[in-house]
C-alpha cells in the first residue's frame, strides 16, 4: 500500500462525543491537507504515533483533552514529545482545568488550549489551529526543503553557510559528509571533489562550490537591490527594533528600506523560546517572531535589503545618505540605527581558531540536530545562556553551564531557573570560566575549566558562548556621538555634544537631526525584546514629528 502522504492530524479524548465532534470539525476545515486521526485513550494515541513514526509518516498536531481516566492530557502530551517531538502540541481544557493548562505549559510545551466548547470553530477552533499548522508547515519545509549544503560538520564555512540558511528560513537540508553515505553519493553524481567543500546544490540544478554568504543569497533571492532612489526612512538593522519601525514606518505612509547585514530577527532569531513576550502566553521562538515581523512588514510596504552592511553615515543637506559595504549608497530623509549589539567573543587560547568548529557564538540553533547524544556546554550565567541550555537539553545527551558568578539567581530569571532545575540532563557548574579550548583533528575535544576546585579539562563535543554583547558602530565613529564603550546617545545627552539646531533634540534622536536610534544598540537601552519593539515603533511617531518641523 502506498505510503499516506498527508500528515496527519492526532486527536484524543475519552468522551466519544467530543471526540466525534473535534474530529468532525477538523475534517471540515484541514481534511483536504491533513488525515485526522483518533483515539479514545491517551495510551491508544501513543501506540499510534509510534506506529506512525515507524511507517516515517509527518505528525504535524497532537490535539489532547486533559480531563481523561488513566492518563491526563499533559501526561499524554509529554510521552508523545518524545515520540513526535515536531509535532504542535494543543490541549482542550474546561474553564475549571485553566490553571492545570497553564502551569502545563513549561512541562508539556504546550502550543496552545482551548477552552471547551469551541464554538463556533470558525472562530474558536480554526484560527489557532490553522496558525499551529501554519507554524509547523514552515518548520517542517525548512527541515526537509529543496536547497541541499554538504559539508563537513566542523568546518566554519560549513557552519556559517547552514546557520545563514536556517536564520533566513531558507528550507534546506544538511549532508554531513563524513557521517552520510547519501553525501559522498551526491558529490560523486555532481562531480564535486571532496576538497571543493562546503558545495551547495540549489533547487534549479546549479551546484555552488564554496559559495561565500552573499553569493549564495544573491542565487536564491534572498538578498535585493533597492527599489528606489530616495526613501523617507532608512533603517540600519533587522531586530525586533528595526522591524517593528519598518512595520509602523511602511503602514504609516513613509517610503521605508531596512537594511539587514544577516537575517531578520537579530538577536531575538537566535532565541529558541521567548516567553515573556505579550501576547503570546505559550511563548514563540524568535525565528518565528522574525519571520511574522519580516512577512508584516514586507506586506505593509516595505523594502528589506538582507546580507548588506552599513558601513558609513554621510548628512549631505537635509539628506542623510547610509554607504553599504557593496559601495552602493541609500538615500533618505531620515534614517534609524537600530543595529543591536552582537555576542562578545571569548579570549582564551583555542577559542579562535576553533570558532564554527565546534565553538559556536550564540545559539546556533541549526547546530542543534546535529548535537545528539554528545555532550554540549553553554558558557554564560544570563537568560539567552539558559535558553540555550533548556533547548540543547532537548538534543544533546547531556549540557553543562559554566557560570562565573556564585550562581543563576543574579543574572537569569526565576522561570528559567526553575526550567533548568527540572532538567536532568542539564549540570550547572558556578564559580566556573573557561579558560581555554583544545583541539583534535581540527574539532573541539575539550574545554580548559577553572573552578573552585582548581583547573581540569571537560571533554565537549560542542560549546555555545554566552558571555555578553557589546555594539558595533564603529561605522558612525565621529558622525554619531557615541558613549564610551560604542553605545549611541540620544535626546538631552545627544544633546550636550554639539547638537546644532534651536529646538531640543526628540527622545530618540541622535546628535545627528534627523538621525534616529531605537534598541539595543541606544545608551542606556534596556535589553529586551518588547523595549526594542517599542522604540522601533515610538521612533516613527518622532519621525513623522521630524519630518513635519523641516
Ligand atoms: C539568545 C537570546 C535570547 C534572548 N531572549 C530574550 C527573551 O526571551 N526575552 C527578551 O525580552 N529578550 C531576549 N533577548 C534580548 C533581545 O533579543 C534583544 O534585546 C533584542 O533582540 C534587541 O533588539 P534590537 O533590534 O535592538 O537589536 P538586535 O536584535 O541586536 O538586532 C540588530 C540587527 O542589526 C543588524 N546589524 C548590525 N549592524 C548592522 C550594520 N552595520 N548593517 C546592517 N545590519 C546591521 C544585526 O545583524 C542584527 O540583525 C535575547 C537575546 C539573545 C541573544
Amino acid at each position: 500500500m502506498a505510503r499516506e502522504r498527508r500528515p496527519a492530524i492526532v486527536a484524543v479524548d475519552d468522551e466519544p462525543a467530543v471526540l466525534a465532534a473535534v474530529s468532525r470539525d477538523l475534517r471540515r476545515g484541514f481534511g483536504e491537507k491533513y488525515r485526522i486521526l483518533r483515539a479514545g485513550s491517551g495510551a491508544e494515541a501513543l501506540g499510534l504515533l509510534t506506529e506512525l513514526r515507524t511507517r516515517a509518516e509527518q505528525t504535524a498536531l497532537l490535539i489532547a483533552d486533559q480531563r481523561m481516566p488513566g492518563m491526563s492530557g499533559t501526561d499524554y502530551l509529554v510521552q508523545a514529545r518524545t515520540i513526535v517531538p515536531e509535532a504542535k502540541r494543543l490541549l482542550l481544557t474546561a474553564y475549571a482545568d485553566t490553571e492545570a493548562a497553564i502551569s502545563a505549559i513549561n512541562d508539556v510545551a504546550l502550543d496552545y488550549y482551548l477552552l471547551k466548547p469551541w464554538d463556533p470553530p470558525e472562530e474558536e477552533l480554526y484560527p489557532v489551529v490553522q496558525d499551529l499548522l501554519t507554524t509547523w508547515e514552515a518548520e517542517a519545509s525548512v527541515e526537509s526543503g529543496g536547497v541541499r549544503v554538504i559539508g563537513h560538520r566542523f568546518s566554519k564555512d560549513s557552519h556559517d553557510l547552514r546557520d545563514f540558511l536556517a536564520r533566513n528560513r531558507v528550507p534546506a537540508r544538511w549532508f554531513d559528509v563524513e557521517r552520510d553515505g547519501e553525501a559522498r553519493e551526491l558529490l560523486e553524481v555532481v562531480g564535486v571533489e571532496a576538497d571543493r567543500l562546503p558545495v551547495v546544490l540549489l533547487e534549479d540544478g546549479a551546484v555552488l562550490e564554496r559559495p561565500t554568504i552573499l553569493e549564495l543569497a544573491e542565487r536564491i533571492g534572498v538578498a535585493g537591490q533597492p527599489a528606489q532612489d530616495h526613501y523617507d526612512l532608512v533603517i540600519v538593522g533587522g531586530g525586533p527594533a528595526g522591524l517593528a519601525a519598518a512595520v509602523y514606518g511602511a503602514s504609516e505612509g513613509l517610503r521605508t528600506v531596512m537594511v539587514e547585514r544577516e537575517a531578520p530577527g537579530g538577536q531575538a532569531g537566535q532565541s529558541s523560546l521567548i516567553e515573556n513576550y505579550l501576547g503570546f502566553p505559550m511563548g514563540l521562538s524568535g525565528s518565528e517572531l522574525a519571520h511574522r515581523a519580516t512577512h508584516q512588514a514586507r506586506r505593509l510596504g516595505a523594502e528589506l535589503l538582507t546580507v548588506q552592511d552599513a558601513v558609513g553615515l554621510s548628512a549631505e543637506g537635509a539628506g542623510r545618505i547610509v554607504h553599504l559595504s557593496d559601495g552602493g549608497a541609500l538615500s533618505a530623509n531620515c534614517v534609524l540605527v537600530a543595529s543591536g549589539v552582537s555576542y562578545r567573543q571569548l579570549d582564551a587560547p583555542g577559542f579562535p581558531e576553533l570558532t564554527g568548529a565546534g565553538i559556536y557564538y550564540g545559539a546556533a540553533l541549526a547546530e542543534a540536530k546535529s548535537c545528539q547524544d554528545q555532550h554540549v556546554v553553554v558558557i554564560g550565567g544570563a537568560n539567552s545562556a539558559g535558553q540555550a541550555a533548556v533547548y540543547f537539553s532537548g538534543y544533546a545527551d547531556r549540557v553543562t553551564m559554566l557560570c562565573r558568578g556564585d550562581s543563576l539567581e543574579r543574572s537569569m530569571s526565576h522561570y528559567l531557573i526553575e526550567q533548568l532545575a527540572t532538567l536532568e540532563n542539564v549540570t550547572v557548574r558556578t564559580r566556573t570560566s573557561a579558560v581555554g579550548a583544545e583541539g583534535d583533528g581540527g574539532r573541539l575535544r575539550a574545554l580548559n575549566v577553572r573552578g573552585p576546585d582548581g583547573d581540569s579539562e571537560l571533554p565537549a563535543d560542542a560549546c555555545f558562548v554566552f558571555i555578553g554583547a557589546s555594539p558595533r558602530t564603529d561605522w558612525l565613529e565621529d558622525v554619531v556621538a557615541r558613549d564610551e564603550r560604542g553605545f549611541i546617545l540620544a535626546g538631552p545627552d545627544a544633546q550636550a555634544d554639539g547638537w546644532p539646531l534651536n529646538r531640543d533634540p526628540y527622545p530618540l534622536e541622535t546628535s545627528v537631526p534627523g538621525v534616529f536610534v531605537a534598541g539595543d544598540v541606544r545608551a542606556r537601552s534596556i535589553k529586551r525584546v518588547a523595549s526594542a519593539v517599542g522604540e522601533g515603533s515610538m521612533a516613527v511617531s518622532l519621525i513623522h514629528q521630524y519630518l513635519e518641523s523641516t
